[in-house]
């Protein structure tokens, strides 16, 4: 808004040199004061209707105009590991859609990555429709000596999660030249060493998982309706209508879709998914922007 003020303010007469421009004119005196008279009320009409336009602004942001929506998706799609032409058909289909959506890196991916991998990230991340998260290092699970199930962030003690956590975060900077906001655990699995290490991240902002605790004082997303009722990479919209009817009073909800397992039919069962929530009045938003309605709601 400044910027515009500043690009669009007219010429301001400076008195100490157009008078006597005027008197070189031989203009009367009294047609000189004139002009001054009309310059100057074109003026004030002019900051005049500056400063109304603020005033319908401020009432458009105190009116809730520029407020979180009412119903609110984010597509938290999982495990990006490369630019394959699955990858490429879920963003293409998604922006035909008309829809935002978020992508987890496996970011491991990201150390020997060709050069067409990291132009396809840097690409989408320009674009202002795809928003990157940390979705771990390796997303590896295995069993320990004594069979207890451990995964990448679940049960693998504090150093091993700090180091995955922050080299995964350190790629997403030297790829994309910015820190992620977002966090989801490979499996969703979590642990109470993971917690510590997402709260103490003031680059972190929000966190997808299946219960608020997980989410260690962050923004958070709940997993609140299966995206793929069919198993991983399977989604079918009948039972994911009818599981939403069985939720009607949701109003944040982190869709969780893994494309890369996508068939050829979930393609289009995620299609119908997403039509179906437009039609429902949800707004597709990316996490930053979620965050962001959420702390101007915050401010006084
Ligand atoms: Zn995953």
């Amino acid at each position: 808004m400044k910027v515009f003020i500043f690009m669009h303010i007219p010429m301001i007469p400076n008195p100490a040199v157009s008078p006597s421009a005027v008197e070189t004119n031989h203009a009367p005196a009294a047609l000189a004061h004139g002009v001054w008279r009309e310059r100057a009320r074109r003026v004030s009409r002019w900051v005049m209707g500056v400063c109304a336009l603020g005033l319908v602004q401020s009432a458009e942001a105190s009116s809730g105009a520029v407020e979180r929506p009412a119903k609110v998706v984010i597509v938290k799609a999982d495990d990006v590991r490369g630019d394959t032409p699955k990858w490429r058909r879920f963003v293409a289909d998604s922006e035909a859609l008309g829809v935002k959506v978020s992508l987890g890196i496996i970011c491991d991916s990201l150390v020997d990555a060709s050069p067409e991998y990291v132009e396809w990230l840097r690409a989408l991340e320009r674009s202002g429709r795809v928003e990157f998260w940390n979705h771990g290092w390796d997303h590896k699970r295995w069993k320990n000596e004594a069979g207890v199930q451990l995964m990448e962030f679940k049960g693998t003690g504090p150093e091993h999660q700090a180091k995955h956590y922050g080299d995964a975060k350190a790629w997403m900077i030297k790829v994309l030249g910015v820190a992620p906001a977002a966090f989801g655990a490979p499996f969703n699995a979590t642990d109470a060493d993971t917690e510590a290490i997402l709260r103490a991240d003031s680059d972190l902002k929000l966190v997808f998982a299946n219960r608020e605790s997980a989410a260690a004082g962050k923004f958070f997303a709940p997993i609140s309706l299966k995206g793929e009722h069919d198993g991983t990479g399977k989604p079918n919209f009948e039972k994911f209508r009818a599981e939403y009817a069985e939720k009607p009073d949701l109003t944040l909800l982190a869709f969780q879709v893994h494309p890369q397992s996508f068939g050829e039919e979930h393609f289009g069962e995620y299609a119908k998914i997403v039509a179906f929530l437009l039609a429902e009045g949800w707004t597709f938003a990316l996490p930053r922007e979620v965050v962001a309605w959420t702390e101007k709601k915050a401010a006084p």
